[in-house]
């Protein structure tokens, strides 16, 4: 089960700490949809490998509760909600995590010899 934080990194082990699923875009109008459009763009600055492009497909996304200021939590009984337009704030990566099977094939010796080639010719071009 992917029951973990969507942030590559999160030092959260707390176990009495809840996790809250992202609401997805699909099927919420209005405000809500909003709000996930923004949480959309925090994780994405945050985070753009392959994994989460998986649980965003699955509708998985889930960020802990460190994350957020106590007051954007609403406690329901032994429940905790997120307050809609919550944006996480605290104990965030302090990079980009990249990961994608397309970048690491980014440049290969062929493509770097074409592109020596270009140069050249620009090169003539100006002399
Ligand atoms: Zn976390």
């Amino acid at each position: 089960m992917t029951k973990n934080c969507c942030f590559a990194q999160c030092q959260n082990n707390n176990s009495s700490s809840s996790l809250f699923k992202i609401p997805s875009k699909k099927y919420y109008s209005g405000q809500k949809r909003e709000w996930a459009d923004d949480l959309e763009k925090v994780i994405l600055s945050y985070r753009q490998d392959d994994y989460i492009y998986k649980l965003y497909k699955k509708d998985e996304v889930r960020i802990c509760e460190c994350h957020f200021v106590p007051s954007d939590i609403i406690k329901k009984g032994s429940r905790k909600e997120l307050k809609i337009g919550s944006i996480p704030t605290l104990h965030l990566p302090q990079k980009l995590y990249m990961k994608r099977r397309s970048a690491q094939k980014a440049i290969t010796p062929k493509l770097f010899a074409l592109c020596l080639k270009d140069i050249e010719k620009q090169l003539k071009l100006h002399t």
